[in-house]
């Protein structure tokens, strides 16, 4: 937990990507059935097949204590979708909406987002339900269900403004 970049008792800091603006490490890949797009879920489902998110070393140790969690929201990179369109038809019958008021995968950043039944952690691999996405997409991010976390740090005065 860093709040002004300070490293603290028992923290452990492993060496860092290389920065620049605004880039994004692969953590690891995720191993879905899916190995194309026309057969991939729209959405994942929460009894949808067991799916493996493989950490890659040093990241690895940064899912200690992942296991209290039963949900976890898992951000991931669609590395094949193409990243030009503003206006778009799902139904391809010429209704268009704008990419931000849509799911798609086709976006500026092609982010996707899951929230994931976590079955199993075995070491780095975690197995869980509810993605869906290609065989081999590269993993940006885990963290726990927000509807199940509770921040550990004591509150500061934000967190009770209302208005
Ligand atoms: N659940 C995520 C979300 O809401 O952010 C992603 C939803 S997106 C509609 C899921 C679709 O993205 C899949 O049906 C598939 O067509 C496509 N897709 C999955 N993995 C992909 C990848 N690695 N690259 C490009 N497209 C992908």
């Amino acid at each position: 937990m860093v709040r002004e970049n300070e490293i603290r008792e028992n923290e452990v800091a492993v060496p860092p990507p290389q920065a620049n603006d605004a880039g994004l490490v692969f953590i690891g890949t995720i191993r879905t059935p899916w190995t194309s797009r026309l057969i991939c879920p729209r959405q994942g489902r929460a009894d949808g097949p067991v799916c493996r998110i493989a950490l890659f070393a040093p990241w690895d140790q940064a899912l200690a204590g992942i296991e209290r969690f039963e949900r976890l929201e898992v951000l991931y990179w669609l590395h094949q979708s193409r990243r030009d369109l503003v206006r778009q038809s799902p139904a391809s019958n010429g209704e268009t909406h704008g990419t931000f008021a849509l799911r798609t995968p086709v976006r500026p950043n092609p982010i996707g987002t899951s929230i994931a039944t976590l079955v199993a952690r075995e070491g780095p691999v975690l197995l869980v339900r509810g993605l869906d996405c290609l065989d081999e997409t590269p993993l940006l991010d885990i963290k726990p269900d927000r509807t199940l976390f509770k921040p550990i740090a004591p509150p500061q005065p934000g967190d009770f403004e209302t208005g």
